[in-house]
């Protein structure tokens, strides 16, 4: 095979040639299966690489996901600066470990946890994002349910999650990995985010765990984590258990205690147990770092958390992995540094009002005879959850919210369109999510965007949209189909593969 097209000479990749001289910019397989025999030179191997991702969308018009698309120079010179360290080798490294602990106590106290003596202290630890917080939470949580029910005697046969089916795919990861059964709370047409007293009532002696989510991914909503608490508490005391919550918090943990302080739903309440977020969400920090927290040691059984002498010095170590990069743990300790609770208090500030002028416009946009276009879904604005607008098509159209997605894709918009979590799923919905680089000129921009692809679309003949619609449905069935073979086939769940990963919902 190799990359060389021998026909013509071989120019010598030196430093003089123009990489669109080369042979390199005239083939398409240069190193596409098999390593190849020769070097190239630096610069390149640099524009061979660069040209090929430019093939991927903006990350700034990409709405779609809640994770970081920008940071300062300064924050990223420093992970630059930084990028050559193992975040593992503390005795090499002390000033990065110094620097994880310090990021460890201010979420910890951000999130009200309970400091004054070292017996009860929080214990914390930074992750690859809050997929890993939340498996550690739940093999934590698991443990200290079996070693609580082999000290009664009891069973360890049956171990469950209560949680809301609108739960982040790492959710079901956790359980299908750790081996526990989930519970599930399902959404209606009207109701995202779990009634409390129905979610309470799934609770029972295998429970290891409530889920309880601060800003579900469909609709920002926060889950009442205030009467979760309540209704829990009544229950253990009347049934015997000892049953405590964990906060999704991967997105609002770092927006509800600047955006709404009032709101309670942290270590404040003496059932959550655990609680992770995520620093590459709303902590503003670039894809890489995620956070968990445990309200004290009592909830951390020995027997999982490993002491490793390693390069000199002992280390109590949980985490799912070994060697990582510790820039990201740098990156996030800039952001504490630099923008103090004011900064991010400006921030979340500015996306809330951001979000609600948004939804006000979207909600306002109207058809040729007057209505409403669109419908806004969720319960999440003003700070009451995450900053982002969740919405739908008012009435059937002759296209739907997908077309939308597609038509503005065309514009560059990366926004999704997918169908709302399982027994409410013949809901389709569009959602922008406000970031901290989505500022309101941008906004404007976006909807003027999406008010000429509305008019496009409605001045589209019926035929046209027919034809597109079945060849995208023609599409997801291919697709759904390749990526069932690989899957878990009951799988049915939009934002996790049954329409794949297309539309990019994290
Ligand atoms: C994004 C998200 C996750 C997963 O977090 P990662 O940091 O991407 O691993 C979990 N739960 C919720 C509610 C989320 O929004």
């Amino acid at each position: 095979m190799g990359y060389l097209n021998k026909t013509k000479t071989p120019a010598a990749d030196s430093a003089f040639e123009s990489f669109y001289g080369t042979n390199l910019a005239a083939t398409d397989d240069a190193c596409s299966t098999e390593m190849q025999e020769e070097e190239m030179s630096s610069k390149n191997a640099y524009r061979y690489i660069k040209d090929e991702l430019l093939m991927d969308g903006t990350p700034a018009l990409n709405l779609a996901s809640f994770v970081t698309t920008y940071m300062e120079e300064e924050a990223e010179k420093l992970m630059m600066e930084n990028l050559s360290k193992n975040f593992i080798d503390v005795e090499e490294y002390p000033a990065m470990g110094e620097i994880e602990s310090r990021c460890v106590n201010i979420i910890a106290r951000l999130f009200h946890a309970p400091v004054e003596n070292a017996e009860s202290q929080a214990l914390g630890v930074s992750t690859i994002g809050s997929s890993e917080a939340i498996i550690l939470s739940v093999l934590a949580a698991k443990r200290r349910w079996q070693n609580m029910r082999k000290a009664a005697g009891k069973s360890t046969e049956k171990p469950n999650i209560v949680m809301n089916a609108a739960v982040q795919v790492c959710w079901e990861k956790a359980a299908r990995y750790l081996e526990v059964e989930e519970k599930y709370w399902y959404c209606t047409d009207t109701k995202f985010s779990a009634d409390p007293k129905e979610l309470v009532d799934l609770v029972d002696e295998n429970t290891i765990l409530v889920c309880a989510i601060l800003g579900t991914t469909y609709t920002g909503e926060y889950e009442d984590i205030k009467e979760i608490d309540r209704l829990l508490g009544e229950k253990n005391e009347k049934e015997g258990l000892s049953v405590y919550i964990h906060v999704d918090g991967a997105s609002g943990g770092f927006v509800a205690p600047f955006a709404n302080p009032e709101l309670v739903w942290d270590f404040q309440l003496p059932l959550v147990c655990s609680i992770n977020a995520s620093g590459h969400k709303y902590g503003l920090t670039y894809a890489g770092v995620g956070w968990a927290v445990w309200r004290n040691k009592s909830f951390l059984p020995d027997e999982i958390l490993f002491t490793v002498n390693y390069l000199g010095s002992p280390q109590v170590s949980f985490t799912l992995n070994f060697s990582k990069s510790g820039v990201h743990v740098v990156g996030q300790y800039y952001q504490f540094l630099r923008l103090g609770k004011s900064g991010y208090r400006n921030i979340m500030n500015n996306l809330t009002s951001t979000s609600d002028w948004l939804a006000e416009k979207i909600a306002a946009i109207e058809n040729s005879n007057g209505e409403k276009k669109f419908e806004i879904l969720g319960d999440n604005l003003s700070g009451k959850g995450l900053p982002l607008v969740a919405w739908k098509l008012a009435k059937q159209e002759n296209y739907d919210e997908f077309a939308i997605a597609r038509t503005l894709r065309s514009r560059g918009w990366i926004v999704p369109a997918y169908t709302m979590a399982p027994n409410a799923g013949t809901l389709k919905l569009l959602r922008v999510v406000v970031r901290e680089d989505f500022s309101k000129a941008r906004a404007t921009t976006f909807l003027r965007d999406l008010v000429d692809t509305i008019k496009t679309l409605d001045s589209t003949p019926p035929a046209v949209h027919e034809y597109a619609k079945q060849e995208h449905q023609e599409k997801q069935t291919t697709k759904a189909k390749r990526s069932r073979k690989h899957t878990h086939v009951n799988d049915d769940h939009s934002l996790q593969g049954k329409h794949g990963k297309t539309h990019g919902v994290c």
